[in-house]
């Protein structure tokens, strides 16, 4: 039977018109429901008349979190198109691979990345229309939902049509899209309803970035759809971030951030003294937090919502009951409602409670596959439909799951994952690199940074500067290695691979 999926916002709108439904706070911007609704519509028909976006078509975004994006977002579903929102820490010909891969009719972008979203649609070759997007000033994107007038064409939505894709780096060093559906959509807002107490009265911050499913789809969605308000910020930035926390006027309840975020927040003078105690909902995961961290804010009353999930889990697939997060200190906790999730060997065989082995998962919030790559997604899945998570985890007696390593070959910087043969092809580019091998290492800011390890040809005279500036040109900053080694020789084992767990990590 195929389900309809239907417009959150226009349903709030209607029997909440004046509810608050979003806050730009950059901006200073405020929605009601009605508003946004009105907003979403305009948006949907300027693309729809002006960028000649239909049912299915792709529209990439390059801008940091704010309103604008979320209406953009939800003008996709109101069309049935396709939203593409790409990180913007990417560099030029990153994004130029992704819009290769997406083939978007428009490109809408910000002021600051209007040079990267020209560069990046020159080198793909690609047209596609490009709309540029700033806070109420004249630009085209504004000026273009002042004028829209016309009718949205009627879209047969089926909850399995994709909603949004969002790019995730692979072992294959080249992004898969991850198709996000509606139905998925649903039940992650239902998984977080459930899990995290989201009613209308709940009131959220949205810091991390909308292209990740850490920024769009906890909370941001959930809580549109249970008809509650969301404040956006643009960025991340501690000080302003523990404003919103300890001000209690605001009516903040649920927040989600990385342990960088949480760490940084931490380490401010003001945190002494912070009250923050009265917080429904304090998200972390993306990476394995500290313990230490946990505990800080356990000592402030504060027991974090540790969570496990994935780009392909549209957000999160366990999370901890808030009771046990002392008791169960470092696990994320039980798999959420609407998920099974199972521990296996490397036969696929399931393992006993205490044995290290892949974590698997299945159920509606687990990804439709990467656009236009079937093989990668069957790859990804074992039979009976689950999902192979390529991390390593183990559960306790209770069924409590533990992180405890990556089977994939992927560390996270700051919240972000980095895929090393991302880094090791743009390396390979570079004369005089013999061979190359990246790792992550252990740093007390960013929890892991990358470390390059080079075989080199004498004649091409490479140093560490040199090495770090040319993946910065080549990948996003934030990708590009803190440290390089040049050794005469890389470990190898019998089949050639190099050994990475034999690089020297300290
Ligand atoms: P996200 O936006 O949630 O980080 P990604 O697809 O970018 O999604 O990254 C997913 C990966 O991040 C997981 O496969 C896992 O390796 C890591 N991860 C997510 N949550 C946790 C956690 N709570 N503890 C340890 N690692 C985690």
């Amino acid at each position: 039977m195929s389900l309809r999926a239907f417009d959150w916002i226009a349903k709030h709108a209607e029997a909440r018109p004046r509810s608050p439904a979003v806050h730009d706070l950059l901006s200073n911007r405020e929605y009601t429901y009605a508003d946004m609704h009105d907003r979403v519509e305009r948006c949907a028909l300027f693309l729809h008349e002006r960028c000649g976006v239909g049912k299915g078509d792709r529209i990439a975004l390059l801008m940091h979190n704010s309103s604008d994006m979320v209406e953009l977002i939800f003008a996709c579903w109101r069309l049935g198109a396709i939203c593409v929102p790409m990180n913007w820490r990417l560099a030029v010909p990153e994004i130029a691979y992704i819009l290769g891969d997406c083939k978007p009719k428009a490109v809408v972008y910000t002021p600051e990345f209007e040079e990267s979203a020209k560069a990046a649609l020159g080198q793909y070759g690609g047209e596609a229309m490009l709309v540029d997007a700033a806070d109420g000033d004249p630009c085209l994107y504004e000026s273009g939902l002042r004028a829209a007038y016309g009718n949205i064409p009627i879209i047969d939505h089926d909850m399995e049509d994709p909603w949004v894709i969002l790019y995730t780096s692979g072992t294959t060093g080249r992004p898969k899209g991850a198709m996000i559906t509606y139905a998925m959509q649903l039940f992650n807002a239902i998984n977080c309803a459930v899990h995290m107490e989201i009613t209308m009265s709940s009131r959220g911050v949205t810091v991390l970035p909308l292209f990740h499913v850490g920024g769009l789809c906890v909370y941001l969605s959930p809580i549109l759809h249970a008809g509650g308000s969301n404040i956006i910020m643009d960025q991340f930035e501690a000080e302003e971030m523990l404003r919103l926390m300890t001000d209690r006027s605001l009516g903040l309840t649920h927040m989600l951030g990385v342990p960088t975020n949480y760490l940084f927040i931490s380490q401010l003078p003001a945190f002494k003294d912070a009250q923050i105690d009265h917080l429904q909902s304090v998200g972390v995961g993306g990476a394995a937090p500290p313990l230490a961290l946990l505990e800080t804010y356990a000592a402030k009353g504060v027991m974090m919502e540790h969570a496990w999930g994935m780009t392909e889990t549209s957000s999160i697939g366990t999370t901890i009951p808030k009771h046990m997060a002392l008791e169960k200190l470092g696990s994320c906790g039980l798999p959420v409602v609407h998920v099974e999730t199972k521990i296996v060997d490397e036969d696929g065989n399931d393992l006993p409670p205490e044995s290290v082995g892949e974590l698997l998962i299945r159920g509606p919030t687990v990804t439709a596959g990467y656009w236009q790559l079937p093989e990668a997604t069957a790859q990804a899945f074992l039979p009976g439909g689950w999902f192979k998570t390529g991390d390593a985890a183990r559960m306790d007696a209770d069924g409590y799951y533990y992180i405890v390593d990556r089977w994939k070959d992927m560390f996270i910087s700051g919240g972000e994952n980095v895929y090393p043969a991302e880094i090791e092809n743009a390396l390979y580019r570079l004369n005089g690199v013999a061979e190359c091998a990246v790792i992550g290492v252990p740093d007390q800011k960013w929890g892991e940074v990358g470390r390059a390890f080079i075989v080199a040809d004498a004649s091409a005279g490479l140093t560490e500067d040199r090495v770090i500036d040319h993946c910065r040109d080549q990948l996003a900053n934030y990708k590009a290695p803190k440290s390089v080694r040049f050794l005469d020789e890389l470990p190898h084992n019998a089949t050639g691979k190099v050994t990475k767990h034999m690089l020297p990590r300290d």
